[in-house]
């Protein structure tokens, strides 16, 4: 049931050797680049992102329609990347607060999730960390940065499918297989 993601098939991670700056790096092996030249190894490791799963206390949840690439025009569920420095929970609150201008009151652990995010050339691997979370005025909530359009859906509104991204597309069976709405 949970879709499987496919790393760096069609474009390579890194083309340069960041330490000789030659083009001889070898093919990604998921891990780690290495390079032929100078021998160079460069680890790389997913990105933190967070999810928020907002639920209005009628029993719907907060979907999105994406502003941007990727998945642009897609379903989609607030988040992003969390920051240097940031703890997962004040990325949450932070793009609540942008993406929505509506203020975080309670997140709890929910799931997580890899995924696969293209942007401008570069291809960023992230972990996915998915929380339930409560805003102050879920009525009040509008479309800010990233965002498109919002919509408040009952659990049989939502289908997997029609999320961009495969890690929402996976947040969303496992969401509707635990039938989590409050
Ligand atoms: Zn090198």
């Amino acid at each position: 049931m949970t879709e499987r993601l496919t790393l760096f098939e069609d474009r390579p991670y890194l083309q340069f050797c960041p330490h000789c700056g030659k083009s001889t790096l070898n093919r990604p092996i998921v891990q780690r680049l290495m390079c032929r030249s100078c021998g160079f190894k460069l680890y790389f490791n997913a990105a933190s992102a967070v999810i928020a799963l907002i639920t209005d206390g009628l029993g719907r949840l907060l979907v999105t329609t994406r502003a941007r690439e990727p998945a642009k025009g897609s379903l989609g569920l607030p988040g992003g990347f969390v920051d240097l420095g940031e703890t997962a929970e004040q990325a949450l609150s932070r793009e609540i607060m942008e993406e929505l201008k509506a203020e975080l009151v309670s997140a709890r652990y929910f799931c997580t999730e890899p995924n696969i995010y293209p942007y401008k050339g570069v291809t960023y691997v992230t972990v996915d960390m998915a929380f339930l979370c409560e805003v102050s005025a879920p009525e009040r909530v509008e479309p800010a940065d990233d965002v498109q359009a919002i919509q408040w859906l009952y659990p049989n509104q939502i289908r997997p499918e029609d999320f961009g991204l495969v890690s929402m597309r996976n947040i969303m069976r496992r969401f509707l297989a635990q039938g989590q709405v409050s």
